[in-house]
């Protein structure tokens, strides 16, 4: 039996596979997942929660870097990237911290 074959065998037998996500400290995020996953994930550990998540693996790193939070996209006067958490952007998923990239702090949103 390859290993396919054998995860297959246990998901019949009432086992089931879940694997997590965690922003160290922040969050975690669990998702069911089936034997045809255990492929992409032995692989590419990275690319296949990435792929669980939502995002690309570039997105999925970068909202790792920032710990769940949107940061907003002005620079300020001293040519730096603020580092304001943008409105609903403390803790998001990784689908909505793509979404949100662009956004705006509520200092710099009313400067734009
Ligand atoms: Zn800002």
């Amino acid at each position: 039996m390859d290993i396919n074959e054998i995860v297959q065998r246990l998901i019949d037998e009432g086992i089931s596979l879940s694997l997590n996500i965690e922003v160290p400290e922040v969050a975690r995020y669990s998702f069911a997942v089936g034997p045809e996953f255990i492929h992409l994930l032995l692989e590419d550990p990275v690319a296949a929660r990435a792929h669980l998540a939502g995002v690309d693996k570039y997105d999925y790193l970068n909202w790792l870097r920032d710990r769940a939070n949107v940061y907003c996209a002005a620079t300020t006067r001293k040519g730096r990237r603020c580092r304001m958490v943008v409105n609903s952007g403390h803790t998001v998923d990784a689908k909505r911290w793509v979404e949100l990239q662009g956004a705006f702090c509520e200092i710099h949103d009313s400067n734009v």
